[in-house]
């Protein structure tokens, strides 16, 4: 059974094909720059090397005729006909309470989708151009929709809940979503099979730290708080979001410096974080090449970075009462040893004790906590195509 994974943002398709009979990506690619100048397709044939199409694609729909033409291209294709892909799944970002799990696509949740589009307005509005190209294309093919902030849905109302006036929740649907659930409920899953362990008797603190960045406490498989909330601002710092902040600061701010809504959100979003306080790059590889020529802001932003993740590893492990294994993930979290040492360090009272060694270690899963270490420590690619194209198979094959 073939599954095609999808993942649009406002001027990007992402996809990748399986063949979910063994679970191996057949192909991969990445639309870029589409309805701006220099748009391109650039396609992976497992066992090949990368192809780059550069060409005109105005809009999502274009994109997705170009994938399915790389797809069936003779040289760079993977399959003969499009009849052979048995169905679609979208990475889709915010659903708000309706669903807590992924789902058909139907008119209901293009409806959802689309209601949701003032608590997501970057990521939902991409959302619905990918599946309306596919419907385009291949009218009667299933899709599956699986959304980011479902994983969190079991959320207790305490962790939830804001300390604003309560009918701000009824009214408006106020409260924390949390994000990164497919990287989440992977991680933890995947930890719980690497600990022989069965993942209801297990207390885990997933760390997604990438260009965007939460921390989830996942008690039982289950998750109990995370750092994103209704939006995807709070918790630690990340590339160019400012992280939590006292909410005092913006009417402060929006007043000093005359800032309307947009220039205050874009000032949260785009403008802080790694970038804003180092004034280098939102890239860490770049902070800490700065970090290490002695740049003292570039110091200051990797540690304001790490105290952050650190910080809530405690929090999480008192919400949970105990922790059994700390999982690092995403792009910082899977490849930054100097990160997860600064992390660990200081947390041996709880039982955590990294092996430097095994720590130096880079994309691959792998325990880095040294033997006699209570809480374990472990490092984990995240594969959120994998969960994409898993859940697509069973919702499709469930009818
Ligand atoms: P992601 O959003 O998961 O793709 O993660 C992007 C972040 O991972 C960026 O801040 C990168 O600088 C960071 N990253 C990727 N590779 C490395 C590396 N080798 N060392 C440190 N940070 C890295």
């Amino acid at each position: 059974m073939k599954v095609l994974v999808i993942n649009c943002g406002s001027s990007s398709l992402k996809y990748q094909l399986f063949e979910m009979d063994n679970e191996s990506v057949l192909a991969k690619g990445l639309v870029e720059r589409i309805g701006i100048a220099g748009s391109r397709i650039k396609h992976t044939k497992t066992g090949m090397d990368p192809v780059v199409k550069e060409t005109d694609i105005p809009d999502h729909n274009v994109a997705f005729k170009e994938v399915t033409t790389m797809l069936l291209d003779d040289r760079y294709g993977v399959i003969k006909s499009l009849g052979e892909l048995a169905a679609v799944g979208h990475r889709v970002v915010h659903a708000g309470e309706k669903y807590a799990g992924s789902v058909l696509v139907t008119k209901d949740v293009i409806d959802a989708l689309t209601e949701c589009i003032p608590l997501a307005p970057l990521h939902n509005p991409a959302n619905l151009m990918g599946i309306n190209a596919v419907t385009e294309a291949l009218p009667d093919i299933p899709q599956v929709g699986v959304f980011d902030t479902a994983f969190h849905q079991t959320m207790p109302s305490h962790a939830y809940i804001y300390g604003i006036p309560y009918e701000y929740y009824e009214k408006y649907k106020i409260r924390r979503y949390g994000f990164h659930g497919t990287s989440h409920l992977y991680v933890s899953n995947r930890a719980a099979e690497m600990l022989g362990k069965p993942i209801e008797s297990l207390k885990i603190i997933t760390c997604h730290m990438g260009n965007g960045s939460s921390i989830t406490a996942v008690q039982g498989g289950k998750s109990v708080d995370t750092t994103l909330g209704f939006g995807t601002t709070p918790g630690v710092i990340m590339g160019t979001r400012s992280g939590d902040l006292d909410p005092v600061i913006i009417p402060y701010l929006m007043q000093q410096e005359g800032f309307d809504t947009k220039s205050i959100s874009d000032l949260l979003n785009k403008k802080s974080g790694l970038l804003g306080i180092s004034g280098v790059s939102s890239d860490l590889r770049d902070v800490e090449e700065a970090s290490e020529k002695g740049n003292s802001r570039a110091q200051l932003a990797e540690s304001i970075l790490y105290y952050g993740v650190k910080k809530y590893i405690g929090a999480y492990a008192a919400a949970m009462g105990g922790v059994d294994a700390i999982v690092f993930t995403a792009g910082i979290g899977e490849n930054c040893p100097k990160g997860r040492e600064t992390i660990c360090s200081g947390l041996e009272f709880m039982g955590v004790k990294l092996d430097r060694e095994k720590n130096a270690t880079r994309g691959k899963d792998r325990f880095i906590n040294a033997d006699d270490s209570a809480v374990k420590v472990l490092v984990i690619p995240t594969d959120e195509e994998l969960v994409i194209a898993r859940d697509t198979k069973r919702i499709t094959l469930e009818g």
